[in-house]
């Protein structure tokens, strides 16, 4: 029978990215092998619905094997409509709810051919080839409760930030073995000094990694970690954390490489359904224009291949291509240098192609 990808391209550049990453799978299926169905989220969906995540949506994703998905959101300044208004909240955490899906994986890959536009000298990148930062994704602060409110005449605000030991442990236990397989080491970030919930991060982490005594870890600080990602990256291997703190490396170690939208994530749940997506939003500031790095959407395609359909050539075949393209010189804008080939999102995309036909 044939696998379901159900494909959510969302807002801002999410069907730009998500168009060109459709033509790659396409030239990847030649037997046909997927059912494809489409549904709408965030912005797009409200549209319609009035709903940044409808129940005919919700539906499509329990009946899927695997999804692909774009990015949500509009821009930030206005944020205040009622289309943009709690429209990640509403939908893609709602979702990531909705189907349990508990750990998210973002590999911020060094490409050599990019080793000149990393906001990094050189030097600092040696020895660097990919981080790997497992962020867990269903506690923390995004799902505790939010209240602003007035007292004494003063407004106030709070999140509240819960964990319990399970949800650790398997943010523990998959950075553990995936650090196994990479043969590095585990660094668990938290911030253990102030926070109940990092004590208790820290403890249980600790307790894990006595099933694991073939892999090293070592604690460190949220704050010193965002700066030794900058000072002296080759020095991490697997990076596991909170969602806060998750959500905020990895788009800090997504610059390392040149740009966030080359970034690809993976997130998985008890269910054995896998969402992947790029790491970054959608990006309104150049929504519309073809000019978006379609790498990050194309990659999470590859990501999807490998873990939900155990198709490690095709997934390998794609990323192999898209270091042939830009060791070709072809760059969009973000990743673009003098000397270079400029090209578009669906120019990129040809040449991702062509290179998998070669
Ligand atoms: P963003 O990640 O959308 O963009 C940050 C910067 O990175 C922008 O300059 C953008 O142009 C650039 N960028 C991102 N992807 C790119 C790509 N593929 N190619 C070239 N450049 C790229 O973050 P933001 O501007 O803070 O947020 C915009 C919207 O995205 C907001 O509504 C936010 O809530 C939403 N958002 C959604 C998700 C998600 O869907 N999972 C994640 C983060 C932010």
């Amino acid at each position: 029978m044939k696998k379901t990808i159900l494909v959510l391209p969302g807002d801002g550049i999410g069907p730009e990215v998500i168009k060109q990453t459709l033509r790659v799978l396409d030239v990847i299926d030649t037997d046909h092998a997927f059912h494809i169905t489409h549904g709408l989220i965030g912005g797009a969906a409200y549209d319609q619905y009035q709903q940044h995540f409808p129940t005919q949506t919700e539906q499509l994703c329990h009946q899927a094997d695997a999804i692909l998905f774009g990015s949500v959101g509009g821009p930030v300044e206005q944020s205040h409509h009622n289309k943009w208004q709690d429209c990640e909240r509403n939908s893609i955490l709602a979702l990531r709810q909705t189907l349990n899906l508990a750990i998210n994986m973002r590999p911020a890959k060094l490409y050599p051919a990019l080793q000149d536009i990393s906001p990094l000298k050189n030097q600092r990148l040696a020895g660097c080839e990919e981080i790997l930062i497992i962020r867990e994704l269903l506690g923390d602060i995004y799902f505790g409760e939010h209240r602003q409110y007035n007292h004494n005449e003063l407004r106030f605000a709070s999140d509240l930030a819960t964990y319990n030991e399970q949800q650790i442990r398997k943010a523990a236990e998959y950075a553990f073995q995936a650090a196994r397989l990479r043969n590095s080491k585990v660094t668990s970030v938290d911030k253990a000094n102030v926070l109940a919930t990092s004590k208790l991060w820290r403890t249980v982490v600790s307790e894990v990694a006595l099933e694991y005594p073939d892999v090293l870890l070592e604690h460190m600080l949220v704050d010193n970690c965002a700066m030794q990602l900058i000072l002296n990256p080759a020095q991490f291997g697997v990076i596991v954390t909170a969602n806060l703190f998750g959500d905020i490396l990895s788009d800090a170690a997504s610059a390392l490489p040149g740009s966030l939208g080359m970034m690809p994530s993976a997130s998985f749940g008890a269910n054995g359904i896998g969402l992947y997506e790029p790491s970054g939003g959608s990006a309104p500031d150049i929504a519309g224009q073809n000019t978006a790095n379609p790498m990050a959407q194309i990659l999470s395609l590859a990501l999807l291949l490998r873990h939900s359909f155990a198709m490690t050539a095709q997934a390998t075949q794609i990323e192999n291509a898209i270091e042939h393209v830009l060791k070709a010189g072809f760059r969009t804008v973000d990743i673009y240098d003098e000397g270079y080939n400029l090209v578009s999102c669906s120019e990129f995309t040809d040449q991702v192609i062509h290179a998998l036909t070669l």
